[in-house]
């Protein structure tokens, strides 16, 4: 087994001077916390060991250069290259994913930009992505997709590739509000993008609910337990916290060259407390609040000035984007008031950097620093707040951190404050500054055992395992399908039968599901093929339904064949008359049905169909969102209210059916079975009133569950397409003879 990483950049940086090019491996969140786990594949024993990175590597390349450095890729850095020019880059990379996504995933709506030329390079770029994977992947791989460039690439390889795909979110995934903001066809081709994998992770349980959510309010697909099954396609979104390698840091605190680093920045910081603030120049870092926070922190502390020090850390990113031109610029201006305003000849309050540390002296400042003051306005994660609580050897050290981070669910301990309110972070400074020892022992004692355990290897290993976990369930599924092997026996058993009975369920499975029930009826084909079934004297078909008997006559009545309506209330045998299952009440519907107006009134689309001993109430039409919400109330108030009636509530697929009790399918399709010794027979139904049948059909029936899911019935058929398939071939065999 290998596994292929997809994402917008490879781990590997290229440069050219006069056309020699020189690889470098470059770092990054993503990148070194993925490197980790894929240096433990390869020494594990138990995998293959291999990986393949596919991705851009961050230059254009000339086309006669290109296989030269796709072979130098592949053999010395596990690397497939993404050639992808630089006007797509534009357009792609500083476009839709920077001035759309990720502005809008961060909350930043006004920064948001809605451009049709952006999505369509988004979706030309993902087509170059897809060729590149189709390049390299092989049979056996394992594909795991990342990021907020890549949501179209799931569904492309899906249509053409049956290896499991995964997909991780590293941004936050918006609230619904924020989502449905992206134009009709973005929002729902970005959703079945994702839904191409059949896992979804994100950082927190707050982004995999919205992200479900949004499939629902947008798709109308609900969830079960965050599991998801189309046709055949079973998609699970989970939550994966990232961790960091924490032994990395942990250890690496302890190294001659740290001890080094931190020896010399003493020199400066030894006499002060230090603050530490870092991250990549971004909006969505909350740098400025910082600061302003800072500023009230030295005004209404006068005890502190010359005593404590920010060292304020500002990663140079997207440099050549307006809104971070000028969010430099006012950083700029505001340290410089800062200082300006509290410093003097022998202390400047903010020792500022506008420069990336590398690994051993970014060790070195977090070992140095007292406090770490991390106030993002919407993080993803924020990987900071944990390598900074790795880091501290003697476990001392407080973290301020924004709990509009991921990294917050996980970092209780943490001082927790929200950014948007200067006196919270003011007040957060104020507590750290004068945490007592034991205090900042404790509270990283808990979080550095938590990061130790849930470190970025524990976190790949649990996507990996939850990703082939998902394809077995989906294997023994689809064990379950109808095969060729199973369909042949089965037609062959009909032919030789002599007395044949067959109960096939109507809506769902002879139709698809219609938002206008009444719309759902049997066109030609369907009736052809009841005819036909029916013409064999030695075959009996019953129709077994939940409609009402009106309907089924008016539809069916001219047909020779059986027919169950109410759900097995009332039957239509041989004589053609409906019979009545048992003696029944129905009284009770003049309770119940005000009950339901009243809802009915409360939800627009909904509405009540009525029958002679059952109710309905139907909220197909209705907003996905609020009709599940109100059928959920609506059922806990029939529960409660006919807790003593000989009635009982029944959930359908977005119906609430309310009936008297005792009746199912199983009870009505009994009067067929026991009335002859058949050597055949077969039920074929999609919803859970068929599982009745199937339960009680004898040991060698053939019972088959249309949709994948758990079910008593022997087989599973996909959809309503692959039964007409069926029974048209049962037809057409069965003339042949
Ligand atoms: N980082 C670094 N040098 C620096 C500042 C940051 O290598 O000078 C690394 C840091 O170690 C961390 C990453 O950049 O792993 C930042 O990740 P985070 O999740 O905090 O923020 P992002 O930049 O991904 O939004």
């Amino acid at each position: 087994m290998r596994l292929l990483v997809v994402s917008n950049r490879l781990p590997i940086t290229i440069t050219e001077k006069q056309g020699l090019y020189k690889f470098q491996k470059s770092a990054g969140g993503l990148v070194s916390g993925l490197s980790v786990y894929l240096d433990s594949l390869k020494s594990s024993s138990c995998v293959e060991n291999n990986y393949v990175w596919v991705g851009w590597p961050g230059i254009a390349v000339a086309d006669k250069k290109k296989n030269e450095i796709r072979n130098k890729l592949l053999a010395g850095y596990d690397s497939y290259p993404v050639f992808i020019t630089e006007k797509y880059m534009d357009k792609f990379y500083h476009g839709f994913c920077n001035n759309t996504i990720w502005p809008l995933f961060h909350y930043f709506t006004s920064y948001t930009i809605y451009d049709e030329e952006y999505w369509n390079s988004y979706r030309k770029t993902t087509e170059i992505f897809f060729d590149a994977v189709m390049e390299v992947v092989r049979p056996d791989d394992i594909v795991w997709i990342h990021d907020y460039h890549l949501m179209l690439l799931p569904e492309m390889l899906r249509k053409k590739i049956k290896n499991p795909i995964g997909f991780f979110l590293h941004i936050p995934f918006p609230h619904f509000e924020i989502f449905r903001l992206l134009p009709e066809k973005w929002r729902t081709d970005i959703l079945n993008g994702l839904l191409g994998a059949n896992l979804v992770g994100f950082h927190t349980h707050d982004y995999t609910q919205y992200f479900l959510h949004c499939v629902h309010r947008i798709l109308g697909y609900e969830h079960n337990m965050g599991k998801i099954i189309i046709n055949d396609h079973i998609i699970k979104a989970d939550t994966f916290p990232m961790g960091i390698d924490f032994d990395k840091y942990h250890n690496a605190a302890g190294t001659k060259e740290v001890h080094k680093r931190k020896k010399e920045l003493n020199k400066t910081l030894g006499h002060f407390k230090v603050i530490l603030s870092i991250d990549r120049l971004d909006y969505t870092k909350g740098i400025l609040n910082r600061l302003q926070a800072y500023n009230t922190f030295l005004e209404n502390n006068s005890k502190w000035r010359e005593k404590v020090i920010l060292v304020l850390i500002v990663v140079p990113s997207r440099i050549g984007v307006e809104h971070y031109q000028e969010m430099k610029k006012q950083i700029d201006a505001l340290a410089g008031n800062i200082n300006g305003k509290y410093g003097n000849v022998n202390w400047t309050p903010i020792l500022y950097q506008y420069k990336s540390l590398p690994f051993n002296p970014l060790v070195a400042l977090y070992s140095v620093s007292d406090v770490a003051l991390i106030t993002p306005l919407r993080d993803g994660m924020n990987l900071i707040a944990k390598e900074f609580v790795s880091v501290k050897k003697d476990k001392t050290g407080v973290l301020i951190l924004s709990e509009m981070t991921g990294a917050a669910k996980e970092m209780g301990e943490a001082i927790i404050m929200n950014p948007n309110n200067i006196e919270e972070i003011v007040e957060a400074l104020e507590k750290a500054m004068d945490m007592p020892h034991e205090e900042q022992i404790k509270r990283n004692s808990a979080l550095q055992k938590r990061l130790a355990t849930y470190d970025v290897r524990r976190w790949a290993q649990d996507f990996i395992k939850e990703l082939l976990l998902l394809k077995k369930e989906k294997n023994n599924f689809l064990s379950k399908i109808l095969g060729p092997t199973s369909r042949k026996q089965l037609i062959k058993d009909f032919i030789i039968s002599q007395k044949r009975l067959i109960f096939l369920d109507y809506d769902g499975t002879l139709v698809p599901y219609s938002e206008n029930h009444q719309k759902a009826k049997p066109n030609k084909i369907i009736l052809n093929i009841l005819e036909n079934l029916s013409a064999d004297k030695a075959t009996e078909i019953v129709l077994t339904s939940g409609r009402d008997k009106s309907t089924l006559e008016k539809w069916f009545g001219a047909l020779d064949i059986g027919l169950i309506a109410e759900h097995g209330i009332w039957l239509r045998g041989d004589n053609k008359k409906w019979d009545i299952i048992k003696p029944m009440a129905n009284e009770w519907k003049e309770q119940i049905k005000p009950l339901l107006e009243i809802y009915t009134d409360r939800l627009p689309g909904s509405f009540i169909e009525e029958k002679e001993y059952s109710i309905v109430w139907h909220y197909r039409k209705a907003d996905a969102d609020i009709g599940s919400l109100i059928a959920k109330e609506l059922i806990d108030y029939l529960v409660n209210l006919t807790a003593n009636m000989e009635i009982q509530v029944m959930q359908g697929d977005k119906v609430i059916e309310i009936t008297n009790t005792d009746v199912n399918k199983s009870n009505a399709g009994a009067r067929w079975v026991s009335k002859n010794k058949h050597d055949f027979i077969m039920a074929i139904g999609d919803g859970w009133t068929d599982e009745f049948l199937f339960k009680t059909l004898p040991e060698t029936a053939y019972s088959i569950r249309v949709g994948l899911t758990q079910s008593y019935a022997k087989f599973n058929l996909r959809n309503n397409r692959e039964v007409l398939d069926l029974l048209k071939l049962i037809i057409k065999i069965k003339k042949s003879k």
